[in-house]
């Protein structure tokens, strides 16, 4: 329940996944990257924070994400309730950091904020050097995400007098993959018009097939005023459209307020926010996983052909292979069979799901 990325697409993928595992087939499904930009404090960390639902990424009001944090979701298969119930189903690893498994998410984010520092100096200084950071948990698609450093125009501290085009470079390189999904992060309490994130996106994704404009800081608009002509693309159109949040302010970080709270804030802000009714298809948190879920499914789907026709060379190699041990039902070969069987049909029903009706429901 923690991770909102998915949704309903969540457990079947994951079952495709678990049974590719079993198979130990290295053939699986890859999921695009997704990547987030904008200018400094828009909110970029927050957002993702959201998505994977765990706290343990720094954020605030100065520069804190200073290096990419390259942040690969490894789904687990769900193990037992007790497991679960101990907290020890959900981890991080990084790649620095050897043999060491983060099971506190606050320890989690220290180890992003120390190794920041190493790199980078503890001078507001900015490195192109990846921290890599693996998430293990039963709640999550494989899928990566990347946190960016935010655009900035003056340097401060140790920061280089070229710190905005350095950080601009850095950026589209990631950016600029035909791959990647980019998540062009937009505060509402600034002119839309002079988005970076915006700008930067348009650069990388001339066509816009693969940006989702999202607006953050809803709740702190000046009064009188709100997003609504953001929303509905009347101000800078979007092929893909916009998404508008509710993250969580300094005040709530200091105050250690969960995810669940905030999330909850943000469903009565839109409730109670007049301005807001009409748009829920484009207004919270679960709004932005659902859009994402759309854009994976499609992708999916384009590669669910090729995967269905090597299930079903693979599923006549292992039948014969059955046939020839006669009927001893718990073979190895027997087991092949029965997983083939099943992950055929998960393809089945994933392509009727998908075909059938393009709007999936959001409840599990
Ligand atoms: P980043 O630099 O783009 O990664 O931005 P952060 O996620 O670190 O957020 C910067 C600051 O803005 C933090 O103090 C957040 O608490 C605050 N913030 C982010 N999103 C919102 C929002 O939707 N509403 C409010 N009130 N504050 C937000
Ligand atoms: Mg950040």
């Amino acid at each position: 329940p923690a991770a909102a990325v998915g949704h309903s697409v969540i457990p079947i993928v994951n079952k495709l996944q678990d049974i590719f595992a079993q198979l130990g087939s290295s053939s699986t499904i890859d999921l695009p990257q997704v990547a987030v930009v904008g200018s400094q404090s828009s909110g970029k960390s927050s957002v993702l924070e959201a998505l994977v639902g765990r706290d343990f990424l720094p954020r605030g009001t100065d520069i804190c994400t200073r290096r990419p944090l390259v942040l690969q979701l490894v789904h687990l298969p769900r193990r037992s309730e007790s497991a679960a119930a101990e907290g020890g189903d959900e981890w991080g690893e990084f790649l620095h950091v050897h043999g060491k498994r983060f099971y506190d998410f606050s320890e989690i984010r220290r180890e992003i904020q120390e190794e920041t520092d190493r790199e980078a100096g503890v001078r507001k200084g900015v490195s192109d050097k990846q921290i890599r950071l693996k998430i293990f948990s039963p709640n999550v698609l494989n899928i990566t995400l990347v946190d960016l450093p935010g655009i900035t125009k003056v340097p401060v501290g140790d920061q280089p007098s070229d710190i905005e085009a350095r950080i601009r470079t850095m950026i589209m390189s990631y950016i600029k993959h035909k791959t990647c999904i980019i998540l062009a992060v937009s505060p509402a309490n600034a002119d839309l018009a002079n988005s970076d994130a915006l700008q930067m996106a348009r650069t990388a994704d001339p066509d816009g097939s693969r940006t989702i404009g999202v607006i953050t800081k809803l709740d702190i608009m000046d009064r009188g005023t709100d997003a609504r002509n953001f929303l509905l693309g009347n101000v800078i159109p979007l092929r893909l459209g916009y998404v508008g949040v509710v993250n969580r302010s300094q005040q709530d970080i200091n105050f250690n307020r969960s995810i669940k709270d905030a999330l909850a804030s943000e469903e009565i802000f839109f409730r109670s926010n007049p301005a807001y009714h009409g748009l829920s298809h484009c207004c919270g948190v679960p709004q932005l996983a659902k859009k994402l879920n759309q854009i994976l499914v499609q992708h999916i789907m384009a590669v669910l052909p090729g995967l269905k026709s090597r299930i079903n060379t693979q599923l006549v190699t292992v039948a014969k292979e059955h046939a020839a041990y006669g009927d001893v039902v718990e073979s190895k070969a027997g087991q092949g069979v029965k997983l083939l069987n099943i992950l055929a049909k998960y393809c089945e029903a994933f392509s009727s799901m998908v075909e059938g009706k393009n709007e999936l429901s959001t409840d599990e």
